[in-house]
């Protein structure tokens, strides 16, 4: 865990905000990041670790800046890069600790873990085909604008967290639909400040149509191919994350 702590511990809260289910079927790759589209501030990253904390700390400026301007305090949040092979305790551990397959918010301890080996696979493209929604041949994962899509929406959880909506019972598919209206709010800040390149639009919604699956039954369920993909694109579209307000029942 690095800078960006704020080290509360939320009395009793257990829930874990995963990303969503998914195979681990390629081959390992490279952690080497090699920089290309979106741009970010100061020193371009060289690894993996790198490009996840610069992408944390660009989501984390844009909503510095939405809750100001909201006259809401300072977000504040923890964040985890599991190198690879390892897993580390975590506030939500139901017996399984983060490992390779991490990429989930812990409000319990106020966290984002995701590890260093599924955001390379995800660059990579190693996992292109092996998540709920690609496996079913809905979009593909790619590229560095599909890793920060994921940290954007893992931070929309941090989000969530902040504006008190965990613990109203919300199903989780609303909580994850509205996380990916603000990564595509976030991404919509940064188009603006034109730091997107030819690719990075396409990379975000093959990887909301990726991550979407099937299992509408299922109270894990993170919302189908095409409602993660209308969520994001949403929030992309308009720009305002009040307006993801409208997938919350
Ligand atoms: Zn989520």
């Amino acid at each position: 865990m690095t800078a960006l702590i704020r080290p509360t511990l939320l009395a009793g809260a257990a829930l874990l905000l995963a990303f969503g289910a998914w195979q681990h079927l390629g081959p390992d790759s490279a952690d080497a990041y090699e920089s290309r589209d979106l741009v970010l501030d100061g020193s371009e990253p060289q690894t993996m670790d790198q490009f996840l904390t610069a992408v944390t700390g660009d989501v984390d400026k844009y909503w510095t800046d939405v809750f100001a301007d909201a006259g809401l305090p300072e977000p504040r949040v923890g964040y985890s890069w599991i190198p690879a092979g390892q897993s580390v305790a975590s506030a939500c551990d139901d017996g399984t600790a983060m490992g390779d397959s991490a990429a989930a918010y812990c409000p319990g301890d106020d966290t984002i873990y995701i590890s260093q080996k599924f955001a390379s696979d995800i660059y990579s493209g190693a996992l292109d085909q092996a998540l709920p929604g690609s496996s079913q041949g809905y979009g593909g994962t790619i590229g560095d604008f599909a890793v920060a899509y994921i940290v954007a929406h893992e931070y929309g959880h941090q989000i969530q967290d902040e504006l008190g909506l965990f613990g109203r019972g919300l199903p989780t598919v609303q909580l994850e639909l509205q996380a990916d209206c603000y990564a595509g709010a976030w991404a919509k800040s940064a188009d603006q400040e034109n730091r997107l390149e030819d690719g990075d639009l396409q990379e975000a919604l093959g990887a909301a149509l990726a991550v979407g699956d099937f299992d509408a039954g299922n109270p894990g369920h993170h919302g189908t191919p095409e409602q993660r993909e209308q969520a994001w694109y949403g929030g992309f579209e308009s720009g305002d994350p009040a307006s993801c307000g409208s997938y919350l029942g």
